[in-house]
């Protein structure tokens, strides 16, 4: 039985009820003229809301969060964060809301949040509003970051608002419905410690275990249990970002308060998936010093973590040098941990079988890396036409790579590996929401052709099943277009 009334829909409270000094309660500010451009219908029905009524006026007023359930108490929610480095104490949800806690049919508890849907108390100079065209940037990456089996949060649906904002230009506004295991990041933590009041630290490391590391209670009462806690984000955000970098992926603001406790990605500004294979690619406008370049990614999460551990010391132990002690350890394993994921991710992208060992794998990947780099090579379809050469057909790799003695010497010793260029295909993508494509779907949305967006999202949300008609979106973007730039809070 799927939801189909509002009557009908369960909003949980549990980070209000429980963290009510995180939460301020908050309406969104009414959209003059909401209008449903993209729905997310599998995900919609994988929650239990029937797509039918969301696509309704009803529908529609809970996606902009005119309507709730009775009972749902939305909030914004406070978080501090470090951003490139520097430490802003409050941050906070300035354009967001979090409606609820929803249980679908699986029973998982997910949050459903607004983002777009107007000032809270944490606005400081913003408008809170967002603008159509970054919503549906979001909606599009994080819906092929999904597909591609990367943990994200999702997009539920955009609504455009009827009101303009204004940038450097009025654009149209919109509201993007989002879901997400939870909202909790590392500045959540950072605020909570620096209120000073342990009983709240307490509290949210207690529902944050509850939440996404449910293990780290099994670790024992007190100290152990939010060490583990660490130990569980660290691992979980080891093995995210290995996905990042394995599939090309630069999330581009990797604030404290952008790094959630989950594991998920989440927040879809100024990311972008390389072309050109070159590490030291920044997309975003404002990462002049190349904090988070695409090969910084590893680094920039570990000093996150560091700074989670720092707001853990407390619960970790009441003394400060044993708590540091302990948490230290438990971030050394962070980058053993992130090479496990990376150099196994590898592996299957190379085609090989589970089980080799790093000593054998690592330097194989090391040196396809370095050839790969020197030649700035395509770095989705040069993937995919490795499973080519697994198959024997090498020329489409050839074709590409500068240092042809240097690729034919490494061929020879990954074929002497056996690969399995089928295999190749199931986790090397043939599409993903190229920079070029993205910013036509997005440019051509705002202009109210929705086409080009929808034929994206066909292509991305399936991406590793080559299909006839979507070969420009298999295709490098066009030569000499100049470096590709993104923008934050827009
Ligand atoms: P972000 O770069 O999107 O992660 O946002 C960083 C912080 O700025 C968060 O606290 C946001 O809520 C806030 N923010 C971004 N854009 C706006 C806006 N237009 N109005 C109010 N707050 C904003
Ligand atoms: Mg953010």
């Amino acid at each position: 039985m799927s939801v189909s009334t509002l009557d009908d829909l369960r909003l949980g409270t549990r980070f209000a009820d429980v963290l009510p000094e995180l939460a301020v309660r908050w309406q969104a500010e009414e959209a003059p003229e909401p209008q449903l451009v993209v729905l997310n219908e599998p995900l919609a029905r994988e929650l239990g809301l029937d797509p039918g009524w969301l696509r309704t006026e009803a529908g529609v007023r809970l996606l902009v969060g005119a309507d709730v359930p009775e009972g749902a108490t939305p909030v914004a929610q406070g978080y501090a964060g470090h951003q490139f480095g520097g430490y802003s104490p409050r941050l906070g949800d300035g354009r967001a809301l979090l409606l609820g806690e929803l249980a679908g049919p699986d029973g998982d508890l997910r949050d459903l949040h607004l983002k777009g849907s107007g000032r809270t108390p944490w606005a400081r100079g913003g408008d809170g509003l967002a603008a159509l065209g970054p919503m549906l940037r979001e909606h599009v990456i994080s819906e092929a970051m999904h597909a591609l089996g990367i943990p994200t949060t999702r997009s539920l649906a955009v609504v455009a608002t009827g009101r303009g904002v204004h940038r450097d230009q009025v654009l149209p506004g919109a509201v993007l419905a989002r879901v997400a295991a939870s909202h909790l990041r590392v500045g959540s933590f950072q605020y909570a410690r620096a209120t000073g009041d342990l009983d709240l630290l307490r509290r949210l490391a207690d529902h944050a275990i509850e939440r996404h590391h449910p293990a780290a209670r099994a670790a024992g009462l007190g100290g152990a249990a939010y060490l583990a806690l660490l130990e569980g984000v660290a691992a979980a955000q080891a093995r995210l970002v290995a996905r990042w970098v394995l599939v090309g992926f630069v999330h581009g603001v990797m604030n404290t308060d952008n790094m959630t406790i989950s594991g998920e990605s989440i927040d879809y500004g100024p990311c972008a998936f390389l072309d050109a294979y070159d590490p030291s690619t920044v997309f975003s406008s404002i990462d002049t010093g190349g904090r988070y370049a695409f090969r910084n990614q590893p680094a920039a999460a570990q000093w996150n973590l560091a700074r989670l551990a720092e707001a853990l010391l407390p619960l970790i132990d009441d003394d400060e040098e044993r708590a540091v002690a302990a948490a230290t350890a438990a971030l050394e394993r962070f980058a053993p941990a992130y090479t496990e994921a990376f150099t196994s991710g590898a592996a299957a992208k190379l085609g090989l079988p589970e089980g080799l060992e790093q000593a054998v794998v690592a330097p194989l990947v090391e040196d396809l890396l370095g050839l790969m780099a020197a030649a700035r090579v395509d770095h989705t379809s040069f993937w995919r036409s490795l499973a080519d050469a697994a198959r024997g057909e090498a020329e489409g790799v050839r074709g590409v790579v500068l240092d042809l003695p240097g690729l034919d010497a490494w061929l020879e010793r990954w074929r002497a590996l056996d690969p399995d260029g089928d295999a190749m295909d199931r986790v090397n993508p043939v599409y993903v929401p190229r920079n070029h494509l993205v910013e036509e779907a997005l440019e051509a949305a705002t202009a109210g052709d929705l086409a080009p967006l929808h034929r994206l999202l066909d292509a991305v949300t399936a991406p590793y099943d080559e299909r006839p008609g979507l070969a420009a979106y298999a295709q490098p973007g066009p030569e000499g277009a100049g470096p590709y730039v993104t923008f934050c809070g827009t």
